[in-house]
């Protein structure tokens, strides 16, 4: 008999006197979508024993009303009977398991450390269409009963019903009915006539209604490798022949071929029968990052956010039968069902998009390091500014360090100069691009070069600014307004409210109000102007709203149909143009200064990034970096490419701070509607945390509270404070003893981000 394939092997059933001696306390262990610490049993009632499985959803009465609720099953098995009556389980939701046992112990593993309910994490990290099991319908199949196939000559049919049962007998597998009534040219009848005489039996399959493939891009053989990234593949393959896990930190200068090394690493995998998870941030998973994997592998599965349920639920199910030998997407392709996964790889490792940012807030990083320990397989980080945790963990020694020093084929770096904008003339005048990045762009595309100008600012302006009561804010958030003029608005980049701009201040009304600070609009504006003849194009989120207009705005640079691309961070990851021969970073400052203690290592990741995306060609390149601040040590240290400088400067300063890496951090923050009630328990929320840390002796330091930096948001007040510890594990002990015990305020939420990346 042909059953729809089972994607997930499950554990043995239990023998028949282990089911004998405790039958009547078979339970499921189930997790509810909810910030819960603990799971619940429920009894199975007999119908359902053989039915369920850990990894399905399930529907059990839950709280005061017994509400039938969806929860997840984690365990099933003979638990000893209880004092407690067990209520009962009413339904099992799946056919199989949406997830298999080891992805489960993952699932587990974030919910503790990241403090957040395994329901919550399981709600997130399977995807909808495989719940849904989107681009599926459940069909009728028939398959000959037992023994009727040898007896066949024997039995007297009609016509028809004898062509369907030998049909039935030479098929290999249960046909659905409407292929046996095409293959025959009957009707339903004779079908049910011979099902009714118990000839043939039906049985209920998924099929697929839609059809994907894996694109059909050709063949291109591997490159051959400079002597440098040979001896960093034969450190990884070493790793992958012990069968060992470990962690590899490739740390390798913009175009110093990494791609290349991953591709070679992951070749040896895909000898072995494994398959291999790759890693992006969104914003590079451009057909052109694709067609690097396609053209050298032929089964390529793309996770991508513009995924239909539907294809995506395709390629789950692909992944899953092991059909796929590499899985190439964003944060979430963590997740991946891969059965023999035999390397995980990180591309740009220090991105911050790796985390996500609403519940459950884990860094794919850390999943993909639990995930690689748990299967004992390597992981494989890659950046040219890695994160200084991760720099941290090759300096201790607990990962193993893989420099590459130079870019491929000897192509030097290119030099970047720092340009002190303070005493500018057109700077002065309120212009954003000084005499020096003027003369430089005209230069470079006299020479027929193209031009990367970056701005990390969305919108015209970044201010309407009255002189007495400062710039218009938003009236749910605490963030001043920007100006888009192509819409005639002011926007809040927080939240959805819009206004027309005021004639007069809205606070004093006096008339005088200015627009201040330039975004990517006005830049446009400006470069325009200053060089009519030019062909330019704006990339930011506002005018690559159009899905694909991203891939076609690269496209079009490529092809040499535009001189000047300019946007926000949008441009600065990952592009190989080699027609590039200048970068502007308009304004090194605006990230300088943020109030955030990743300012610096953020600076320095963003320029050498951006210088990365020049001098790839035989042109070669420049860089000019625009700042107010010449002297600041981060900007020295990115204008000579010294990532080792800048990172030892850097680590110094954050273990005098007693900031991360050398200290675990977790932030809580507490907010509601009104402002004084939020307040107040946040003080509450504090002294109870700094009780609890007191009264077991913990070494947690608790920092704040105070106003979040964004003191209101949506409407909401904001308040935060830190826990800091050297270790996670003395955070969580804390979290654990006191979440607990809290009673909130109605309209309060208390939320923690573990390791949190965005403080604001
Ligand atoms: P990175 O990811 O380190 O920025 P890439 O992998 O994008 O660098 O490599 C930069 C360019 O060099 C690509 O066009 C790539 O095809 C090419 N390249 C990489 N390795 C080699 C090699 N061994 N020989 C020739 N070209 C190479
Ligand atoms: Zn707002």
């Amino acid at each position: 008999m042909t059953r729809q394939p089972q994607l997930f092997e499950t554990e043995p059933p239990p023998t028949p006197w282990e089911e004998a001696a405790r039958s009547d306390q078979f339970t499921a262990e189930v997790v509810f979508n909810l910030p819960l610490e603990t799971s619940y049993h429920y009894l199975v009632p007999p119908e359902l024993r053989e039915l369920i499985q850990p990894g399905q959803r399930v529907r059990v009465p839950f709280g005061r009303g017994d509400k039938l609720t969806t929860a997840y099953c984690v365990g099933v098995g003979y638990s000893a009977p209880t004092s407690r009556k067990l209520k009962q389980l009413q339904e099992v939701l799946d056919r199989e398991p949406l997830l298999t046992p080891k992805m489960l112990r993952l699932t587990e593993w974030i919910a503790n450390r990241y403090l957040c309910g395994w329901g919550q994490v399981l709600e997130s990290v399977i995807p909808a269409g495989v719940k849904k099991q989107a681009g599926t319908r459940e069909v009728t199949c028939y398959e000959p009963a037992s023994g009727v196939c040898e007896q066949i000559a024997e039995l007297k049919l009609p016509r028809k019903q004898r062509d369907i049962l030998q049909l039935l007998c030479d098929a290999n597998e249960a046909l659905p009915v409407d292929q046996i009534s095409d293959a025959i040219g009957c009707g339903t009848s004779p079908i049910n006539s011979l099902r009714d005489k118990k000839l043939i039996l039906p049985i209920r399959r998924r099929t697929s209604t839609v059809s994907h493939d894996f694109g059909d891009a050709k063949l291109q053989d591997d490159l051959t490798l400079n002597p440098e990234q040979q001896v960093v593949l034969t450190k990884i393959e070493g790793l992958l022949q012990k069968g060992e896990h470990g962690t590899l930190l490739l740390c390798g200068v913009t175009g110093s071929g990494k791609t290349e090394v991953y591709i070679q690493a992951i070749r040896e995998v895909v000898s072995y029968g494994r398959q291999a998870i790759v890693l992006v941030p969104e914003i590079s998973l451009t057909p052109q990052t694709i067609r690097r994997f396609r053209s050298r592998f032929p089964t390529v599965a793309v996770l991508h956010s513009h995924l239909s349920d539907a294809e995506r639920h395709w390629h789950w199910q692909q992944i899953a039968l092991g059909e796929v030998q590499v899985v190439v997407g964003a944060r979430s392709a963590v997740f991946a069902p891969t059965p023999h996964l035999g390397l995980i790889v990180i591309d740009e490792e220090h991105e911050t998009t790796f985390k996500q940012q609403t519940t459950p807030r884990y860094h794919a990083r850390e999943v993909a390091r639990e995930r690689a320990r748990q299967e004992n397989i390597p992981l494989l980080l890659g950046s040219a500014t890695p994160s200084l945790e991760s720099l941290q963990r090759a300096r201790d020694r607990n990962d193993i360090w893989l420099p590459l020093h130079n870019r491929v084929e000897s192509r030097p770096l290119p030099p970047v100069h720092i340009v002190d904008v303070q005493h500018d003339p057109y700077i002065s005048k309120g212009h954003s691009i000084g005499r020096a990045l003027a003369n430089q762009i005209k230069a470079a595309t006299d020479d027929g070069g193209q031009v990367i100008l970056f701005l990390n600012l969305r919108g015209y302006s970044t201010v309407l600014w009255c002189p007495k009561c400062q710039g218009i804010r938003c009236p749910d958030c605490d963030i001043t307004l920007t100006w888009h003029r192509d819409r005639g608005l002011l926007l809040c980049h927080s939240c959805e409210y819009s206004q027309p701009p005021p004639e007069v201040c809205p606070t004093c009304s006096r008339p005088g109000m200015r627009y201040l600070g330039t975004g990517t609009q006005r830049l446009e504006a400006e470069v325009k102007q200053k060089f009519p003849k030019l062909r330019v194009l704006r990339m930011d989120s506002d005018s690559m709203r159009k899905p694909g207009s991203h891939d076609e705005a690269l496209e079009s640079f490529r092809a040499g149909e535009v001189d000047l691309l300019l946007g926000t961070q949008m441009i600065a990851k990952g592009l190989d143009f080699p027609n590039v021969t200048l970068v502007g970073v308009v304004d090194a400052d605006t990230l300088l200064h943020q109030p955030d203690l990743r300012a610096a290592e953020r600076t320095f990741q963003l320029i050498a990034q951006v210088a990365g995306r020049t001098g790839r060609g035989d042109l070669g390149g420049r860089v000019l970096v625009q700042t107010m601040s010449p002297d600041e040590p981060v900007i020295q240290f990115a204008s000579r490419h010294d990532y080792l400088g800048f990172a030892k400067h850097e680590l110094e300063n954050r273990e005098a701070a007693m900031a991360p890496p050398f200290q675990s951090l977790a932030r809580i923050v507490v907010r509601g509607l009104d402002d004084e009630i939020t307040q107040g328990e946040t003080r509450r929320i504090a002294s109870a945390f700094r009780e609890a840390a007191t009264k077991l002796g913990s070494d947690v330091r608790l920092l704040g509270p105070a106003p979040a930096p964004v003191a209101k948001l949506k409407k909401h007040f904001r308040y935060h404070f830190l826990l800091s510890a050297p270790q996670i594990e003395a955070i969580q002990e804390v979290w654990r003893s006191t979440s607990k015990n809290l009673k909130l305020e109605v309209g309060v939420e208390m939320q923690i981000d573990v390791d949190p990346l965005d403080m604001r």
